[in-house]
C-alpha cells in the first residue's frame, strides 16, 4: 500500500517516471496500448508523455484525462494518473472503451512550479478557435495594468503587498472587486509579461492538445475528458468545472455525477480556454460525436473575497519575481511558498483530500458514463 506522499512526486522527472512505469499496468489490460512522448519547448528533454489505447473490440467511447495544462497544477494531476492506472482501469471495460492519458501538459511549467509556458502563456487562454483577438476584449485589464504587469524589482514583499491591497480598495478597479475577476477571466492577449497572458500565436502544448483532440472526436463515438487542476473552488474538495456548451444545469450534473460542487461558466466570460475550444471543435468539425470535456479542481485558498485577493497577490507577485526578482532572499521565498500553497500545497490532509475526493470524482464520472465492466 503507498503512501500518501508517494503519490506527490517531488519533481517533474520523477513524476514522469511514475508515469511511464504505469504504462506496464495498462498495457496489460489494454495489449494495444502505446506510450509515446512528444518534446515541447527550447529546453531539452520537457516532453508530453501519452498512453493511448483502443477499446479491444470497439470504439464506443475513449477516457481522456489530461494533466498540468498549468504546470505546477499537474503535479496533484499526475496523482491521479497514478490512482487511475494503480487502482481504477482495472474496473474499466476494455472491450468498447479506449483510454489517452497525458501527463504535462506544459512540461516546463511543472518542472519550474510555474503556471504558465516558458513563453509565460496561460495555456488556457491560448485556444481562440478563429486565432484572431478583438482589440478591446480586456478594458479591463488595461486599467488595470500597474496591477497586472511586472513593475521592478520586489522591495519589499509587504510595501507590495499593502499598494496591491489599496489600489484594490481604493476603486481603481471600475465597478471593483468584480472588474479584477473579469480582467481574470478574459485573459489578455497584448502584454507578454503580465499575468493572464493568452500569447501571440498557440503554442505548441496547444497544437499537441488539439491534434489529440481531433484524433479522439474522430476515433471514437463518445470522448470522455477529465482535465485535473488545482486552486479554484472550496479548500479540500474537487469542484467540477463544465462550459455551458454541456447544455445541463449545475444541479442535473451534480446529481448525474453524485458531486456536491460543480461550476458552469460561458464562453462569453472566459475567453481562450481548451475545455470550449474542444466543444467549438466538436460542434463544427464532428457533430455526430458525443462529448463530455470537464475540469476537477482542487480548491485550495478557498472561495472567500479574501481568499480571491489573497490569489491575485500569489499570482502577481510570482509573475513580477519571476520577470524582475526580488531584492530580499525572505521575499523570495515568501512568494514562492505562497504560490506552492496555492497550486501544490506539502500539506497532508490536502493531499489525502486530493486522493479522496478524485477518485469519488473518478468513480461519479465511470458510473455515470457507464465504463464499469459488467460482470457476470
Ligand atoms: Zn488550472
Amino acid at each position: 500500500m503507498k503512501a500518501i506522499d508517494d503519490y506527490f512526486p517531488k519533481t517533474y522527472e520523477e513524476s514522469r517516471k511514475v508515469f511511464r512505469k504505469n504504462f506496464d499496468i495498462i498495457k496489460a489490460l489494454w495489449p494495444n496500448a502505446e506510450l509515446t512522448s512528444h518534446s515541447i519547448g527550447k529546453e531539452e528533454d520537457n516532453t508530453i508523455d501519452m498512453i493511448y489505447a483502443e477499446g479491444t473490440e470497439t470504439n464506443e467511447r475513449v477516457l481522456f484525462m489530461t494533466s498540468g495544462e498549468h504546470g505546477i497544477e499537474g503535479y496533484a494531476g499526475a496523482a491521479m494518473l497514478d490512482v487511475f492506472a494503480s487502482e481504477l482501469a482495472d474496473l474499466v471495460d476494455v472491450k468498447r472503451t479506449g483510454i489517452c492519458l497525458i501527463h504535462a501538459l506544459n512540461p516546463w511549467g511543472m518542472k519550474h512550479f510555474r503556471r504558465v509556458t516558458e513563453n509565460n502563456v496561460d495555456l488556457n487562454r491560448n485556444y481562440l478557435v478563429d486565432s484572431s483577438v478583438p482589440e478591446d476584449i480586456n478594458k479591463e485589464y488595461e486599467r488595470l495594468l500597474k496591477l497586472f504587469l511586472p513593475d521592478g524589482k520586489i522591495k519589499s514583499y509587504l510595501v507590495e503587498e499593502s499598494e496591491i491591497r489599496n489600489h484594490m480598495s481604493r476603486g481603481v478597479v471600475s465597478e471593483g472587486y468584480s472588474g479584477l475577476m473579469e480582467a481574470k477571466g478574459m485573459g489578455q492577449f497584448e502584454f507578454p509579461t503580465g499575468v493572464y497572458f493568452g500569447g501571440k500565436e498557440k503554442e505548441e502544448s496547444a497544437v499537441f492538445l488539439i491534434s489529440i483532440q481531433r484524433k479522439l472526436l474522430s476515433t471514437f463515438s463518445k470522448v470522455i475528458h477529465m482535465d485535473w487542476h488545482t486552486a479554484l473552488g472550496p479548500t479540500k474538495e474537487v469542484t467540477m468545472v463544465m462550459s455551458e456548451n454541456d447544455g445541463r444545469s449545475d444541479k442535473e450534473l451534480k446529481k448525474e455525477y453524485g458531486l456536491k460542487n460543480v461550476k458552469t461558466f460561458s464562453p462569453g466570460d472566459v475567453k481562450g480556454d481548451s475545455t470550449n475550444h474542444f466543444y467549438e471543435i466538436k460542434n463544427l468539425e464532428f457533430p455526430q460525436t458525443r462529448l463530455f470535456s470537464a475540469l476537477f479542481e482542487f480548491g485550495t485558498f478557498g472561495t472567500s473575497m479574501s481568499a480571491n485577493i489573497r490569489e491575485f497577490l500569489t499570482i502577481t507577485l510570482e509573475n513580477r519575481l519571476y520577470h524582475e526578482g526580488a531584492e530580499h532572499e525572505e521575499d523570495r521565498q515568501k512568494i514562492l511558498s505562497e504560490f506552492k500553497a496555492m497550486f501544490y500545497p506539502d500539506d497532508h490532509d490536502w493531499r489525502l483530500a486530493v486522493l479522496t475526493e478524485g477518485r469519488n470524482a473518478i468513480k461519479g464520472v465511470f458510473k455515470a458514463e457507464g465504463l464499469y465492466t459488467i460482470r457476470g
